[in-house]
């Protein structure tokens, strides 16, 4: 099959290793893990193994961990923890609020619309702006959410700065004898194949993980959540997940997780070495082009596998209908805000005008990518390119 396929951001094939390791559990293995005979039980301890190795991916337990059906879900369950903070306050306190980065992910950002909720300004290579975060960090702010990696540019936010911030906030709360949390939220679904995580390092409360964008399966994923943080169950019935999240557990998924997690495990830097050698290759070909890419992001703190480019004044949903044609596949911004047909709203909050935003694509490498395929998709986009550009002149 010749296919060139740019879109690791939105989804990566499952490999054989991976399927494997799952099947089984949706054949003899098929146990409901909750089940009273041996079987059942051996079941359970796969799952509880497996939750453990995608914790101590994280540098976490496997209790610390909720599996959930993916990234929105876990982004959701985060946001609960907002309640407890709700009962916590005195009557006539302020209603907390939560800060959450302009950029964030439609599961991040339609969440905080239940809440009381101010975005955190980006610079314009997607980067936080600190300043405004401190700015806007009063004493009320229950929950702050800023993601890893943001989804359309690659910008990868400074985590554990963000995390000293909150607990030099926090000190400066309890001075004053107002006790209640202020936790910080990160959802890591991108990111995880290229940057080596660890809870504590990092500083965070709540981290979200995704299945999807690493060679494990769609419609998993997971919520770290540390000692202390009280979420609030929303799923009910028979109590699985420690009563937040009920229903019978996703063996075979969770088993897929642990075992995708486990074939990254140890390559980060050696990865980011080839995608950053791969986009160079890309980045060279468009630069032959007749429209003069304007290179998105934040070059020093960006995933490596991350190529966002616009081509301004060229219809980018053209080009991504003469690229499929030529079965090369990439995405205009989040293949979810794509589809609503709207303008992204991670390339309008980082200042770029309209034709700018018009001309962009996202294009994200990852493993059905090397140097040969590169190189034929970059004299194929060029080529398109310049098509389009010779049609609109
Ligand atoms: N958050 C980010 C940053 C994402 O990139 C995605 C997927 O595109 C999601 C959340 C949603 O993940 P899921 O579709 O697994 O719920």
């Amino acid at each position: 099959m010749f296919m060139i396929y740019l879109d690791h951001a939105a989804a990566t094939p499952v490999s054989e290793k991976v399927l494997s390791a799952m099947i089984p559990f949706m054949t003899e293995s098929f146990f409901n893990p909750s089940s009273p005979y041996l079987p059942a039980t051996k079941v359970r301890a796969k799952y509880e193994t497996a939750k453990n190795q995608i914790a101590n991916f994280i540098g976490a337990k496997g209790n610390d961990l909720v599996i959930t059906s993916g990234a929105t879900e876990a982004n959701f369950l985060a946001f609960t923890s907002v309640n407890d903070v709700i009962r916590a306050r005195v009557e006539n306190a302020p209603k907390p609020r939560i800060l959450v980065l302009e950029t964030e992910h439609a599961s991040v950002l339609e969440n905080a619309k239940n809440y009381d909720f101010e975005v955190i300004r980006v610079d314009k290579t997607g980067l936080i702006d600190l300043n405004d975060l401190k700015q806007k960090l009063t004493d009320d702010v229950a929950l702050v959410s800023v993601s890893l990696a943001n989804n359309e540019l690659g910008t990868i936010q400074p985590l554990a700065e963000i995390a000293e911030i909150l607990r030099g906030k926090r000190f400066e709360r309890l001075k004053k004898g107002i006790t209640a949390p202020l936790l910080l939220h990160s959802d890591a679904s991108q990111g995880l194949a290229l940057i080596d995580l660890n809870v504590a390092r990092l500083g965070v409360d709540l981290l979200t993980l995704n299945a999807a964008k690493i060679g494990g399966p769609k419609g998993v994923g997971a919520l770290y959540v540390a000692h202390g943080v009280r979420l609030k169950p929303y799923i009910n019935g028979g109590g699985q997940e420690r009563g937040l999240r009920s229903g019978t557990e996703n063996v075979a998924g969770a088993i897929g997780f642990a075992k995708a997690l486990e074939l990254l495990n140890g390559h980060q830097s050696a990865k980011r070495k080839k995608y950053l050698h791969l986009v160079e290759i890309l980045k060279q070909e468009l630069k032959s082009a007749k429209v003069e890419p304007l290179f998105l992001g934040n070059k020093k703190h960006q995933l490596a596998n991350f190529c966002p480019v616009s081509f301004p004044g060229l219809d980018a949903e053209r080009l991504i209908f003469a690229l499929e044609d030529r079965e090369v596949y990439l995405s205009t911004g989040a293949a979810c805000s794509a589809s609503k047909g709207e303008p992204s709203h991670v390339l309008r909050a980082i200042g770029l005008t309209d034709d700018e935003i018009k001309g962009s694509l996202r294009i994200s490498l990852g493993i059905l990518n090397d140097e040969e395929n590169i190189r034929e998709a970059g004299k194929i986009i060029r080529e398109e390119v310049d098509r389009e550009y010779e049609r609109t002149k």
